[in-house]
């Protein structure tokens, strides 16, 4: 089977359709032992160092795994993907562009999916039957994080790792969907986790993946992983075609429309503060403000570079931050 490489969540519906094996760059690049490796490979053909080590980590994925053909997000993800595009057709690799309009419109978006299903040439009908066809391994995803929630039973690393794999079923999706099943089998038998304080994570899914079992050493539980969970689709089988799935996912959209759904998260899930995640020279910091000022919960900023493991001036900061909260709530009490 033909693979093709993507920088971010695209409709792979489309690329199933079309005969592809498909595979996120980012979790190719992120889940490696030698992760390093990619970024070094960046940096000596020449990316500076004051560049988000998910990019470079992307250009190293792709090249050194000889990925012949990418998937170019040229609107709507990331303002570097562009010229990392570029870059890469440099290299013969070939590129299939795809954007998620500025106008959040169903109109929009439809244009958008139909120019894409036009350029892979594969009709309505070939695209809707993909969808149908991942539609169970959807409704896993989405009982893994209810249960999260709702049961306890889930923790805040199983949360974030089993819906960021969501992007591409970790390469092939029939043996994605019996990995989530077996593990929806080991969960559902668990006892609740008990935790003091429950935190949302919003943002770029973290370089620093020991994030979550270290906020859980401090009697807390990430019980909202923001961006992973828009990955799983969650709402696909509520939503009546392609069009209105790619319609209401709401990362690659503007921060107003991420924040809506945030909010009603954050309600639904008590949860307590909020930890907003940011890559070092990525756009997305600025995101901050906004949250900042929209959000009526504690919340921090913390920051990852190219490190894969927390620093410690940002461990001090959240057992800070995990301290005020737990006040707090002593207070209200
Ligand atoms: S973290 Fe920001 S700059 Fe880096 S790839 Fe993602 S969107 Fe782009």
């Amino acid at each position: 089977m033909k693979k093709i490489g993507i920088t971010t969540t695209v409709p792979i519906e489309v690329l199933y359709a079309a005969g592809y094996q498909v595979v996120d760059l980012n979790n190719l690049f992120i889940v490696s032992k030698e992760y390093e490796k990619y970024i070094e490979f960046a940096e000596r053909d020449g990316f500076p160092k004051s560049m988000c080590a998910w990019i470079k980590g992307i250009y190293g994925a792709c090249i050194l795994n000889e990925i012949h053909e990418v998937v170019a997000v040229v609107e709507g993800d990331c303002s570097n993907t562009k010229a990392l595009g570029e870059i890469l057709s440099t290299h013969g690799i070939m590129l299939h562009p795809f954007s998620y309009p500025t106008a959040h419109t169903i109109e929009e978006v439809k244009k958008s999916l139909d120019e894409f299903m036009v350029h892979f040439e594969v009709s309505y009908e070939q695209v809707e039957e993909e969808r149908q066809k991942l539609m169970t391994v959807r409704k896993l995803a989405k009982e893994i994080d209810r249960r999260t929630y709702e049961q306890n039973q889930v923790t805040g690393f199983e949360n974030h790792i089993l819906q960021l794999c969501m992007s591409d079923f970790d390469g092939n999706d029939t043996a994605y969907e019996a990995m989530l099943q077996n593990k929806l089998e080991e969960i559902k038998v668990r006892q609740p986790l008990k935790e003091q304080v429950r935190l949302a994570y919003i943002g770029v899914p973290p370089m620093t993946g020991d994030l979550f079992e270290f906020v859980e050493k401090q009697q807390c539980r990430i019980v909202y992983n923001e961006v992973q969970r828009e990955f799983a689709f969650p709402k696909s089988e509520h939503q009546t075609n392609i069009y209105e799935q790619y319609y209401d996912y709401t990362y690659p959209y503007d921060v107003h429309t991420r924040l809506k759904e945030i909010k009603k998260q954050i309600e639904l899930r008590q949860i307590d503060g909020i930890i907003h995640y940011t890559q070092a020279f990525c756009h997305r910091a600025l995101n901050h403000l906004v949250f900042q000022k929209e959000l009526e919960l504690p919340i921090i900023q913390i920051e990852g570079d190219k490190l894969n493991k927390l620093d410690a001036r940002t461990k001090l900061r959240l057992e800070a931050f995990v301290d005020m909260i737990r006040d707090l709530k002593d207070a209200k009490k």
